[in-house]
């Protein structure tokens, strides 16, 4: 079987085997094998090869969650090492190294007041375990005084994973409509979409007002509220929908007044995206959960953590025979091929000064993308840190979507990869995600393949 992997069989026979076995994820199978999907077999630093021998720039990161390249020396050398020690031993009333130094190297780099650290598998697994532990907590804490706190709050065109939990918090229609009858329901605020914003207003001179009425929201349902769970920065799998300035701390203020928890999923921007290793610490917020996945192992191994603050964690400690304790876990929690991937990617970060190299990227970013602002099938130019969004639209002056069936986003992409660049859109959103360790003139290939991708897809335009 080993053998199988160092001799592969050709594309063909690979794809025949992937239409016999396979079922993707998000992939609508009926025109699946016509879209001519790729057939990665290698990667190196920022190139995906596929089988045909093709090397395409990593334009999203492998969905959002490669941070400094692929096969890194310095995150290959630590799964290598603890290799040589051991894969995998429980994490359930056990412990062992890797998850232990992993946690204290979170605690240390998260903003101040986030001291407990509970692994995971990934991003799902992450903001699930944050909304049971919010509504846990209020269940046992003051005799049960706050015990009536057994909703959430969560924003239209929020996305915290795909599990029911993640999924009733989310808010994207297509993926989480049809779930509705088994979702429990939160209280929805507004998206802060602003290119189509739900109060019918600009945002030149809007006040941020979707802010204000989030806030309210909060009021009114405060003492019923366990917490209120955001994606901090940007809305990423919504169609990188970035908030106005001043969202996220006013909701840090409210959560605070009415007593309930405030829950960031980090997992699209935590670990550097924002420029900053967590978005929050950009706005000076400390959430009292914070979710970390994607790029938490440079994209390795499925790792997550959902980081809780003292006072979450004291509210489960108590003699067993109270049952205050956290019953949930997963048989892959504190997975230590996970954990030394994530201590070889910080190390990586510390090493190569990657943050402090981002503003020059993320600014070099904000000025290549403004060649495509002007095409006339792209609506809305929207960035956060060192990602992009374009949504399409049909008529610019309508802001008339077009039919998704029409798979434009997708298309853009298809042509994208005859400049040698890998994209996967959002729906009509097309999405720059790139490794953080990317190159000026690597961002510019990839504006150059958007640009590309459009001129082929609309010839005419
Ligand atoms: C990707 C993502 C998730 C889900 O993570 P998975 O690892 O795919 O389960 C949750 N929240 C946000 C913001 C994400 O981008």
């Amino acid at each position: 079987m080993t053998k199988t992997l160092t001799q592969l069989p050709d594309r063909d026979t690979l794809a025949a085997m992937d239409d016999r076995y396979v079922w993707h994820p998000f992939t609508p199978h009926a025109v699946y094998r016509d879209e001519d999907p790729v057939m990665i077999v290698d990667a190196q630093g920022h190139y995906l090869i596929d089988a045909d021998g093709t090397r395409m720039l990593d334009g999203v990161a492998s969905i959002w969650c490669n941070a400094v390249g692929h096969r890194h020396p310095r995150v290959d050398a630590a799964v290598k090492a603890q290799l040589d020690r051991f894969a995998h031993a429980t994490y359930l009333g056990n412990s062992s190294a890797p998850g232990v130094l992993l946690a204290r190297e979170l605690v240390e780099r998260s903003p101040d007041g986030l001291d407990k650290v509970f692994f995971s598998d990934n991003g799902s697994t992450a903001t699930e375990i944050a909304v049971k532990m919010a509504y846990q907590y209020f269940q046992q804490i003051d005799d049960g005084a706050q015990s009536q706190r057994r909703r959430f709050m969560a924003l239209t065109n929020a996305y915290n994973g795909d599990t029911l939990g993640a999924v009733s918090t989310g808010g994207i229609d297509l993926f989480h409509g049809k779930f509705k009858d088994l979702l429990f329901e939160v209280v929805r605020g507004p998206s802060p979409y602003c290119y189509r914003c739900p109060l019918g207003l600009e945002r030149a001179t809007c006040a941020s007002a979707c802010a204000d009425e989030t806030v309210r929201l909060i009021h009114e349902h405060g003492h019923e509220l366990a917490a209120v769970i955001m994606e901090p920065g940007m809305q990423g799998a919504g169609g990188i929908i970035t908030y106005p300035p001043g969202f996220l701390a006013a909701v840090r203020e409210a959560t605070e007044e009415v007593g309930a928890l405030l829950i960031l999923d980090e997992v699209a921007v935590g670990m550097g995206r924002s420029g900053e290793l967590f978005a929050c610490a950009k706005e000076g917020v400390t959430p009292d959960l914070l979710c970390v996945a994607k790029m938490l192992t440079n994209g390795y191994v499925p790792l997550a953590a959902t980081i809780a603050t003292q006072r979450v964690f004291d509210g489960f400690v108590a003699p067993p025979a109270e049952g205050k304790t956290f019953y949930h876990g997963h048989t892959f929690t504190g997975n230590a091929l996970g954990a030394a991937a994530a201590l070889g990617t910080l190390e990586a970060y510390d090493e190569e000064r990657v943050l402090e190299k981002l503003p020059a990227k993320i600014e070099h970013l904000r000025g290549a993308i403004t060649r495509l602002a002007d095409h006339p099938h792209v609506g809305d130019v929207r960035q956060f840190g060192l990602c992009a969004g374009f949504e399409l639209v049909e008529d610019r002056a309508t802001k008339a979507p077009f039919d998704p069936a029409e798979r434009r986003g997708y298309n853009v992409c298809r042509f994208a990869r005859e400049r040698g660049v890998f994209l996967r859109p959002l729906g009509d959103t097309l999405v720059l995600m790139p490794p953080l360790t990317i190159t000026v003139d690597e961002i510019d290939t990839l504006v150059d393949a958007l640009a590309h991708g459009l001129a082929r897809e609309f010839p005419s335009s």
